[in-house]
């Protein structure tokens, strides 16, 4: 079986469910070129706990974690099952990988997953459990988790990192504004970085990357893509499979390492 992919997707505004806008189009025609998987782990921005935990639901919510968005969001289901015998299994990876981590029976899928799930798995057949962001997670810990959960790939689980490549809420314009040059400079930053394999630089953005203080005032929106990288294998190098900056600042940007590439027509 080939290993299924690595995701890191930027999952946008929650009206970005039910967008057509371009990257929506781009997740819906990776999602749909893929095999289908045998369940999807995500890492999302929005789960942060003060330790690791695994959502082992066998049908989890959905979440509407959001004030003052469109009515038309908030009647927005995702009705996937969940995974729980899976989530007992990656409970196990994390512990063995000294990441301890507890099941957690009541969590339902938050907004950083449903939202961009709706365009790469509509269906929403696919089993879905989330691992939580530890609350004191910084970039390495977060590759670290990644790392643990590299050997579900092989089983066709997905790993998917959501979050968003910048994220300065503070600087949002208006949705069609152009791109902010220090926004458009970090994505381009973190692009070089992943087409080296350079993980030090993607670990030590704040420094090492262009923009990258200003475009994560908090680091949660960053690091689901550090998850991704760290469940690629060595040399695995990601294609970026959505991009464009909406509102001025937010970056759409995704990448899949691995999975099946879109034909040349796409
Ligand atoms: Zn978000």
């Amino acid at each position: 079986m080939p290993l299924a992919p690595s995701l890191f997707v930027s999952h946008g505004a929650p009206t970005f469910a039910l967008a057509q806008s371009v990257p929506a189009r781009a997740l819906r025609a990776f999602g749909a070129a893929q095999p289908r998987p045998s369940a999807v782990v995500v890492v999302s921005a929005h789960w942060q706990t003060p330790g690791l935990r695994v959502q082992a639901a066998a049908q989890p919510s959905t979440v509407h974690d959001f004030a003052g968005f469109p009515e038309a969001l908030y009647r927005l289901q995702y009705p996937a099952p969940g995974a729980p015998a899976l989530a007992a299994e990656v409970r196990d990876l994390l512990v063995a990988a000294g990441l301890p981590a507890q099941l957690d029976q009541t969590r339902g899928f938050d907004h950083g997953t449903w939202v961009p799930l709706m365009h790469l798995l509509p269906a929403a057949e696919v089993p879905v459990l989330q691992v939580s962001l530890p609350q004191m997670a910084g970039p390495a810990l977060a590759h670290k988790l990644g790392l643990a959960l590299r050997p579900l790939r092989e089983q066709g689980v997905w790993v998917l990192g959501s979050g968003s490549l910048t994220h300065n809420l503070y600087e949002l314009q208006s949705p069609q504004s152009p791109p902010a040059a220090y926004a458009q400079a970090f994505v381009e930053g973190v692009e070089r970085a992943l087409a080296q394999g350079d993980v030090d630089s993607l670990i030590h953005y704040r420094q090492r990357i262009e923009g990258g203080a200003r475009a994560h005032p908090s680091e949660e929106h960053y690091l689901p893509l550090l998850v991704a990288v760290g469940a690629a294998t060595e040399g695995e190098r990601p294609r970026r499979i959505a991009d464009g900056i909406e509102f001025g600042v937010l970056s759409m940007a995704a990448y899949a390492f691995g999975g099946v590439e879109l034909a040349a027509a796409a």
